[in-house]
């Protein structure tokens, strides 16, 4: 949907993938586009990975997202926001908004006072994002070695930001010894006085031999240039978009570097804000966030079976779960 209102100089899409499996769940994205098909293309990539990452994760979520073209610091105002929102409101509750770049928590409650069904206005979902993503590394470390036991494990942690930092707790409450860096080298330092790990430069992280690379920074992680450096057995992280182009996805494989596909590493977050419509509480919530190493691990049993990369399996099993539902109909 097309949104444009003169008044409040809103210019908008709304786009909605698929809402086989339920209601579209997708962050609201706030940037200065250049230009109007450009805003479209990029709603309707977005949309598109939230259906798999919701049907994935096994959730009885579709796949949306909208964009407003606008300079968040400039153009964004009550009045923009709340029209928003009734835009929204018109698709009955078919797309519900979330947090995206360039919109807030305090956002999404202006456009929740319009439309009646609204996400991310609660708990910072980054706790429930570095807890499935500490998942997927204990079944990618059970997946290679038989064990789930972290204790001894190298793992070099890219970016501790919200998730990243997180997670590096968690892995050292397990034994595992941390590598990690920061491009804010002061909160690196900080983290890792904090934990006992050791920093390095932003540029060196990729090339630490290590268990686990673990891209919690931007995405593009593993680009020509880093695959010439890894030197790692697995790459499990929170970033999204960790490959460059799918051919490095299949360079992974063909290296036998264990991927966990960024949206199913990454899909906590989204798993939390399905439980929170739920109202479920916070242990059932978390045993929720784990199955995602139980998710990756059949990923990984059929790309070894069918000898595909996992990302390409991972795509396959989204759209095999929406495929049964259409084929039932
Ligand atoms: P964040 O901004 O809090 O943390 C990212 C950290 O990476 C920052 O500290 C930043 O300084 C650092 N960084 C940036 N570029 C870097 C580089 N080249 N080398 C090293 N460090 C670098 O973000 P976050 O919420 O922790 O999210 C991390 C990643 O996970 C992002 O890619 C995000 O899109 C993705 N993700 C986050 C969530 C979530 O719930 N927060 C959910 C799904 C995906």
């Amino acid at each position: 949907m097309l949104c444009h209102d003169k008044a409040t100089g809103l210019k908008a899409v709304i786009a909605i993938h698929d809402t086989t499996l339920g209601p579209a769940l997708g962050g609201v994205r706030m940037v200065p586009y250049a230009t109007d098909d450009e805003a479209i293309r990029d709603a309707l990539r977005l949309a598109k990975g939230m259906t798999y990452k919701a049907s994935l994760a096994g959730l009885n979520l579709g796949g949306g997202k909208s964009v407003i073209i606008g300079d968040p610091g400039r153009d964004k105002s009550e009045a923009l926001l709340r029209t928003m929102g009734r835009f929204i409101q018109t698709l009955g509750g078919r797309y519900i908004p979330g947090i995206d770049s360039g919109t807030t928590q305090d956002d999404l409650r202006v456009i929740g006072l319009e439309a009646e069904r609204v996400s991310c206005v609660g708990e910072d979902p980054s706790p429930r994002t570095a807890l499935g993503v500490y998942a997927a590394i204990v079944a990618a470390i059970r997946h290679l070695h038989g064990t789930p036991d972290l204790a001894g494990m190298r793992i070099a942690v890219q970016g501790v930001g919200h998730v990243g930092a997180a997670l590096a707790r968690m892995l050292v409450r397990d034994g595992a010894e941390l590598v990690i860096t920061d491009v804010r080298m002061a909160l690196a330092k900080q983290v890792a006085n904090e934990l006992g790990a050791a920093v390095v430069e932003p540029d060196a992280i990729v090339s630490v031999p290590c268990d686990v690379f673990a891209p919690c920074a931007l995405g593009d992680a593993i680009n020509d240039d880093s695959l010439k450096v890894l030197d790692a057995a697995i790459v499990a992280g929170a970033a999204n978009n960790v490959l460059a182009v799918p051919e490095h996805g299949a360079e992974l494989h063909r290296r036998g570097v264990l991927y966990a596909p960024d949206y199913a590493a990454n899909a906590g977050g989204i798993i939390f804000l399905a439980e929170e419509m739920l109202g479920h509480d916070a242990p059932t919530t978390d045993r929720r966030v784990m199955t995602i190493g139980d998710t990756l691990a059949t990923v990984w049993r059929r790309s070894g079976e069918e000898d595909l990369p996992p990302e390409v399996v991972a795509d396959r099993m989204a759209e095999e779960r929406i495929e049964a539902i259409h084929s039932a109909d």
